[in-house]
């Protein structure tokens, strides 16, 4: 591991300070995913500023009827909390759905938006890889990729975003709240996490020096029902080898209100919005959940031993769908 020098942050205005002039800081929530790439050489701040401290730790309601999340929550406290677990359901169960007890103890909302891929390629750095080192390939593309994308991929980075957690806040319409060197701003969840494109170097919108200091979730309107649901190799400590987060809001059998996202199935919490068109307005019946999920996938493109991904997606849509249905 290279030296690197280290600063405990007590405000935010004090942790978005500290970063200016480093070309290399970088900002250490609960170091669940940070401080294991820095053993692996895969980063290599000069400085770390721990922000896991700062007084972000709240969960508090908002006056419109939503929740205001803090971003040092630990994963454990955001999914044990009363009104998460009753009115966004679908995020308890993903978070319960990721890592260990003690590792989601430690982990922090901040630091489990900006996680890194899996990718085993990635990981290692007597590997190339775009996403770590830019221009020098992607040897995921013909190597190993049973667990990378089928949607959304390009020829630079095949590689999947790995939360759980982003992925039920993507279904619901979360927004993220940043605080940095140019003041602070608001970035929908669903515009956070960024494509591959020709810069998988760059994995979310995040600029230089930018704090995440929360996230806030929308109210809820009466009937509304969501869930997770998450396949994968065992059933726990292991990312999503495909899953999905559902809202679903039915009245007399009919699909009032609807949102999907999918997980480990590309390099961002993938938003169904294919899938939503045809819900909205449908009969709620497993024949109709089967074609949004069709619509969804069909722009799916498996690479060579990952095909598998899509019609797992499929079976998980349609099962979440109904269970919530069911409720109704
Ligand atoms: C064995 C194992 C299994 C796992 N399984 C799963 C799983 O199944 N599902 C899943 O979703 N996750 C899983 N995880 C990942 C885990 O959820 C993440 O490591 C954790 O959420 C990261 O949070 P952290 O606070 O520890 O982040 P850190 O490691 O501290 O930081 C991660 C990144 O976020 C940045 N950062 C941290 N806080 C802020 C902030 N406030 N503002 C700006 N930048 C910030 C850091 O600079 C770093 O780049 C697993 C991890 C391990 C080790
Ligand atoms: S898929 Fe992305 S992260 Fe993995 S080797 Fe290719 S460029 Fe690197």
């Amino acid at each position: 591991m290279k030296p690197f020098a280290y600063f405990r942050a007590e405000s935010a205005e004090e942790a978005v300070d500290a970063f200016a002039g480093h070309e290399r800081a970088q900002y250490l929530g609960g170091g669940t995913n940070l401080v294991d790439l820095m053993k692996l050489g895969v980063a290599a701040p000069d400085l770390l500023i721990d922000v896991s401290r700062l007084p972000l730790d709240g969960i508090e309601e908002t006056p419109d009827g939503g929740l205001h999340i803090g971003a040092t929550v630990r994963n454990s406290d955001l999914a044990a909390h009363p009104a998460v677990r009753t009115r966004y359901a679908a995020l308890s169960q993903a978070l319960l759905s990721g890592a260990s007890g003690q590792l989601r103890n430690v982990a922090t909302t901040g630091g489990n938006l900006l996680q890194r891929t899996r990718c085993t390629y990635f990981q290692d750095t007597s590997k190339p890889c775009n996403k770590r080192t830019p221009g020098t390939g992607c040897p995921a593309r013909d190597g190993v990729h049973r667990d990378l994308a089928v949607l959304g991929h390009s020829e630079h980075c095949v590689a999947t975003h790995p939360s759980d957690m982003a992925v039920a806040l993507a279904a619901l319409d979360a927004t993220v709240h940043l605080s940095g060197p140019q003041g602070t701003r608001a970035v929908p969840v669903t515009g956070f996490h960024r494509l591959p494109g020709d810069r998988p170097d760059q994995d979310t919108v995040v600029r230089t020096g930018e704090l995440i200091t929360g996230v806030t979730l929308p109210p809820v309107l009466p009937g509304t029902q969501c869930g997770y649901r998450k396949a994968r190799d065992r059933t726990s400590y292991a990312f999503a080898l495909a899953s999905v987060a559902a809202v679903l809001r039915v009245e007399s059998g009919v699909v009032r209100d609807a949102a999907l996202a999918f997980g480990g199935l590309a390099h961002v919490p993938w938003r169904g919005r294919a899938a939503e068109e045809v819900l909205r307005g449908a009969p709620a019946t497993e024949e109709t959940y089967a074609r949004a999920a069709d619509a969804e996938l069909a722009a799916a493109e498996p690479l060579r031993d990952n095909g598998f991904k899509v019609p797992l997606a499929r079976n998980l849509a349609i099962s979440v769908l109904a269970e919530l249905a069911s409720r109704t």
